[in-house]
């Protein structure tokens, strides 16, 4: 019988953390950052205290979205996140940098011990839900992180390009290997919703979200349409004000095996 090697690495020793859940996605700018930060607000609201490990070193939206502006606290005992408006704790690689313009040109090895560290030398309290923001694609990087980090599950994004069904096709698999659960599929910017008519128009074509769902026998948690709104919410840092219900069943499924 095959037995199973875990190689992950064990949190900071004053870190409490529940639930760990990872945002993956076959490719970049489908909404991955977008979906982890709107999960971390659903579950935040519902009193839960959250945080968030940007794991995508190379292209870090995490902190903008939230209007962060303070820097992360590094210690000799170790770095303590920065915290949001709402109280969801953060970490992510541009609160460490002096300037966050600066581009982050570093080789996979690099990335995949810089996010290592997130999880090791990081000190996150008390978390119910943590949610990583993964660096995007099934390469070398998510796999070494999937690795170091044991996650309870894994939440796929795709966006309704025929092109993407394929790379969905990829990241489920990668998950399946490594033996992940997928707790689900979250499909963006599948429709637009004309806000005089009501209308819903499908903007890239028919969604192919479910055929692939019933293949890999995987649930679809969420679709979300194109919304100005939430870009302007995401450019502006203010994520956490923003309305919308769209994770409210996903969390509910996420709340069951965890307590208050
Ligand atoms: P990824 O993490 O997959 O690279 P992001 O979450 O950073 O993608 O999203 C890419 C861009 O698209 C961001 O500017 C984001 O605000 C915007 N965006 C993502 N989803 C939506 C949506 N449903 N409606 C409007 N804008 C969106």
């Amino acid at each position: 019988k095959e037995q199973k090697v875990d190689f992950s690495e064990k949190p900071h020793e004053l870190s409490r953390i529940k639930k760990v859940i990872g945002i993956v996605s076959g490719k970049g700018g489908v909404g991955k950052s977008l979906v982890t930060s709107m999960l971390a607000v659903a579950t935040r609201k519902r009193g839960y205290h959250t945080a968030i490990l940007d794991a995508d070193v190379t292209g870090p939206s995490i902190p903008k979205a939230f209007g962060l502006n303070e820097k992360a606290e590094v210690t000799d005992l170790g770095i303590y996140p920065a915290r949001s408006q709402t109280g969801i704790d953060i970490m992510s690689i541009n609160l460490l940098l002096e300037n966050d313009t600066d581009p982050v040109v570093w080789r996979g090895p690099l990335i995949a011990g810089t996010v290592k560290q997130f999880w090791t030398d990081v000190i996150w309290s008390d978390v119910d839900f943590m949610f990583i923001d993964m660096p995007p694609g099934t390469g070398d990087v998510p796999l070494t992180v999937f690795q170091s980090i044991a996650v309870d599950g894994i939440v796929i994004v795709t966006s309704p390009q025929e092109l993407v069904s394929m790379i969905v096709s990829k990241a489920v698999n990668m998950a399946k290997k490594m033996n992940i659960p997928i707790i689900g599929l979250v499909e963006n910017m599948g429709y637009f919703k004309c806000p005089d008519c009501d209308k819903e128009y499908k903007i890239f074509g028919e969604s192919h979200i479910e055929q692939i769902a019933q293949k890999y026998n995987v649930d679809v948690l969420a679709k979300l349409p194109i919304d100005p709104k939430l870009a302007v919410a995401c450019d502006r840092g203010m994520i956490e004000f923003y309305e919308g219900d769209w994770f409210d069943n996903m969390v509910k499924i996420l709340e069951e095996d965890v307590e208050k």
